[in-house]
């Protein structure tokens, strides 16, 4: 190993340095949170750089894009710091590299190769809500459960169907295990489903679950394998407790024999079997690849062992897990501290104040972060964020792709973009006045019939409400699909789809202008995009959570703000000081998972992702009352129980305060009481005597 390169590894410990050099055999690097899995993996891709591999044949799979372009960031600076004589071209190489979640690489696999497998290249790809509305929209076509009271929702639906996707299996078993109370449906459902398949097929559309199913497709193809595996000389998967079964097998048929392969997780941190994940998958790994090179990981460099202590104990008493011995050398640092608080509102005064007390000692706002277990969880504290004007940006939850007037305006791109999907075309033509399902349905047809030409729209006659919009309906439609539209930019189509929607904007919802800033916003993110596709991709794939979060590359941007986000979606992150919200049984583990010891024990690895992101300082809160609304409207409130997950044993390593007026709670073992009852009485005595 050349010296530069010595040292630059020289920061890494010996296990790690042997991971990210080792040579090309599997390789699974199992160890517990904090102990650098993420950081041995990016040193891993810089060496297979500095060995000579060509960036573009490097496939590096993450959670997420944040955590994508992150990895890509450290590897850039790593190859930066090795100074050979290609140091320009060195953040070009990296950029080359195939980086992403598994969903947004599949989009771009399969448009290169998909016709292979005979997948046209211009498919459009909907979102999780674009598939519910679809399927209740088969459902009320087919008439299926009409007279039924208990049919599944259409949430429900797309979570049956994605499951059975995701796991391989048939849709009896699928019921019998997670839904029974489905299974008279079973001949009603199998129809729906195959309708719905038969529909995105028509349409030209893909749903998430499709484009796993079709790159598992693709590649278990002889000569799509084949392509495949020309393409990628080494793969990279990092959190990989939380893929599923499909996931798996497209990575199996990528290395048949684990030549190349690199994963890298912790069981103790799969958080995502809701989604099908199986953590088989990781515990698994080292049957399925002979020879695998088996990692292990014990010194934590995230948090200070007071956290750590308290943390493990949490993980101890899972059930099922692999033994894992977690150390810091950083002995010495404040007692993790339970927040004993009235209520909700109380955790936001505490949080903030708290929050604002070490913004004074000099710890920014981007290094504190409060997590949580439901998005709507965090409500209390937003609205009191917002009153004192701190900064945040909310991650997980609803993202701002998801709210109506955004998806309005997606949907005109979309349908320009492949005229053939309906539930595009459903959603916009609707958003006409006068014009209902019905009438948006035939519209459509007509389209159909017409060779998908929106001149076809003319001859119609549209009804009083909509007759001025209706001419300029058209004449937006056919300008984004004319071929010259996309030279303008996507920018330019955005603007022409905000001038023509704007009004039906503020006929149609409520907060108008807030909803106009956003469009004003996105118009500007799109100005970044070099095509309508890539934008729709990037977006539909890849959720942001606020047009702020495409707008700015969060790490670049001088602005300060706490981060709100979900224990979902703080996988693999890290801050100074960490919150935890709402540590009460019922929200964490959360009442829907009581009835499962499965689900429970899902819960509590939750809980320990989430305490583990602290470094500095943990506070976890619990707020004893919980208000609800009784029977009769009134507001009533119950008392919460702690968490399950600090038991008896747990709760000695935290130092528990009220969330205020703390300097009353000199505990009384604590506190050196020098007078004692008896002294009193005592004197009480001394009164009446002589
Ligand atoms: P998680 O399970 O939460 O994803 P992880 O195992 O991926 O955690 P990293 O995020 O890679 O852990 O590392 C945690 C922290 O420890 C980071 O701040 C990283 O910079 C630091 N770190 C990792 N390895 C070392 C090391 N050898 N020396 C000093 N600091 C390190
Ligand atoms: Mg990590």
């Amino acid at each position: 190993i050349p010296q530069h390169i010595e040292d630059l590894f020289a920061q890494l410990n010996p296990q790690q340095r042997a991971a990210a050099c080792h040579d090309s055999g599997s390789l699974l690097i199992i160890a517990g949170a904090g102990t650098g899995k993420t950081t041995t993996l990016s040193h891993r891709v810089a060496w297979l750089i500095s060995q000579g591999i060509d960036p573009s044949r490097i496939l590096l799979l993450t959670f997420s894009r944040r955590a994508a372009n992150e990895m890509v960031r450290r590897v850039d600076a790593l190859l930066r710091a090795m100074g050979d004589s290609r140091e320009h071209a060195a953040s070009a190489r990296s950029r080359s590299i195939w980086g992403g979640t598994f969903h947004s690489t599949a989009a771009r696999l399969l448009r290169r190769y998909g016709q292979s497998i005979g997948l046209p290249d211009d498919f459009t790809i909907i979102d999780r809500s674009d598939a519910e509305d679809l399927m209740s929209s088969l459902r009320s076509e087919l008439e299926l459960g009409n007279n039924v009271a208990k049919f599944p929702r259409k949430g429900t639906l797309v979570e049956i169907y994605s499951r059975c996707v995701n796991t391989c299996l048939k849709l009896e078993p699928v019921l019998e295990r997670y839904y029974p109370w489905c299974l008279e449906h079973v001949e009603a459902l199998k129809q729906l489903f195959q309708a719905f398949v038969d529909r995105k097929e028509q349409q030209n559309i893909l749903d998430y679950d499709d484009l796993l199913l079709f790159w598992h497709a693709l590649s278990s193809d002889p000569a799509g394998g084949k392509l495949l595996r020309g393409q990628f000389e080494a793969v990279l998967v990092d959190e990989y407790q939380d893929t599923n079964v499909l996931q798996s097998g497209i990575l199996k048929n990528l290395c048949p024999d684990g030549a190349g392969l690199t994963v890298v997780g912790d069981d103790a941190q799969s958080i995502y079997s809701f989604r099908a994940a199986t953590v088989r998958n990781i515990l698994d790994f080292p049957e399925e690849y002979p020879g695998t090179t088996v990692v292990t990981l014990e010194e934590n460099y995230r948090s200070t062992q007071p956290i750590l202590a308290a943390t493990n104990q949490i993980i101890d008493e899972a059930h099922e897990r692999y033994e894992k011995k977690l150390w810091s050398s950083k002995i010495a640092g404040e007692p993790p501290i339970l927040v004993d608080c009235s209520d909700n509102n109380e955790q936001a005064d505490f949080v903030v104040t708290q929050v604002l007390e070490h913004l004074e000692a000099g710890i920014p706002l981007n290094q504190q972060a409060v997590l949580f277990r439901a998005s709507h969880h965090s409500l209390a504290l937003e609205v009191e964020l917002a009153r004192r004007n701190i900064a945040y940006h909310k991650y997980g939850g609803l993202k701002f792709i998801e709210t109506a007037h955004v998806k309005d305006l997606m949907a005109y791109l979309r349908l320009a973009e492949n005229p053939r999907d309906a539930v595009s075309g459903l959603r916009v033509l609707t958003l006409l006045p006068g014009i209902g399902q019905k009438k948006a349905q035939q519209l459509l047809n007509l389209l159909a019939e017409s060779g998908f030409r929106f001149d076809a729209w003319s001859e119609f006659k549209p009804p009083a409400a909509t007759v001025e919009h209706w001419p300029l309906f058209i004449r937006l439609m056919k300008n984004l699909s004319s071929p010259q539209s996309e030279k303008k930019g996507i920018s330019s189509e955005v603007h022409q789809v905000r001038t023509f929607y704007s009004p039906l904007l503020d006929q149609q919802y409520d907060n108008g202008p807030a909803r106009q800033r956003d469009l004003e916003q996105l118009e500007q993110v799109a100005s970044r995009f070099s095509s309508r596709m890539s934008f729709l991709e990037e977006i539909t794939l890849d959720p942001p959570s606020s047009t702020q979060d495409i707008a700015n590359d969060s790490s670049k941007t001088d602005d300060d703000f706490l981060v709100l986000s979900t224990i979902h979606s703080s996988k693999g992150l890290e801050w100074d000081a960490v919150y935890v919200l709402q540590a009460a049984d019922g929200s964490i583990p959360s009442e829907m998972s009581l009835e499962s010891n499965d689900e429970i024990d899902e819960e509590r690895r939750l809980f320990y992702v989430a305490l583990t992101r602290a470094k500095n300082w943990l506070y976890v809160c619990f707020p004893h009352r919980q208000y609800f609304q009784n029977r009769r409207w009134n507001q009533a409130h119950s008392y919460a129980q702690l968490t399950r997950f600090i038991s008896s044993k747990t709760l000695p390593l935290f130092q528990r305060r009220p969330a205020f007026n703390a300097e009353d709670l000199d505990t009384p073992e604590e506190a050196q009481i020098e007078t004692t009852a008896e002294d009193i009485r005592k004197n009480i005595r001394n009164m009446w005597s002589s």
